[in-house]
């Protein structure tokens, strides 16, 4: 089982890739993914991505769909969030891969940022997702949300 140091390099480059530096009074929020029996462990990720209309995103990267893992250890099959809507269906189902060794496992983490209000927790802002690879290590952004 993996502890929370080998996914020291995951958090920076959340941080980095969400650009943590430029709101330096906003609230980041890590959030690792694990399974309830066995801790922190690779998952194989499918994400549903959902159609349907998003308030003031017409055009956006965003995702909209379901975020689904599995555990390699036990199988679990765990609904890590949605973000979904009455009109929202499926239109597509992703299982993302390592881009450098074609693996579908990733120890995967969450990062949010809230707007900071004197070092409180305010309204949240975007969030990213991120997965290292558990063969070669590659660090790669699996979705962003806002
Ligand atoms: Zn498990
Ligand atoms: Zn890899």
């Amino acid at each position: 089982m993996a502890n929370e140091n080998l996914l020291l390099d995951l958090k920076e480059f959340a941080l980095k890739k969400i650009a943590a530096e430029k709101y330096p009074n906003d609230y980041h929020w890590i959030k690792i993914f694990r399974c309830d029996i066995c801790g922190i462990t690779p998952l194989r990720i499918k994400l549903e991505h959902h159609a349907g209309y998003r308030l003031g995103s017409s055009i956006s990267n965003d995702f909209v769909g379901i975020f689904w893992g599995t555990c390699t250890k036990c199988d679990k099959k765990i609904k890590f969030f949605s973000i979904t809507n009455e009109y929202s269906k499926t239109v597509r189902v992703e299982y993302p891969k390592c881009g450098k060794c074609g693996n579908d496992a990733f120890y995967v983490l969450e990062c949010e940022r809230y707007e900071g209000e004197n070092g409180l927790k305010g309204f949240f802002d975007e969030g990213i997702v991120v997965g290292k690879c558990s063969e070669c290590n590659t660090l790669m952004v699996i979705v962003q949300t806002d």
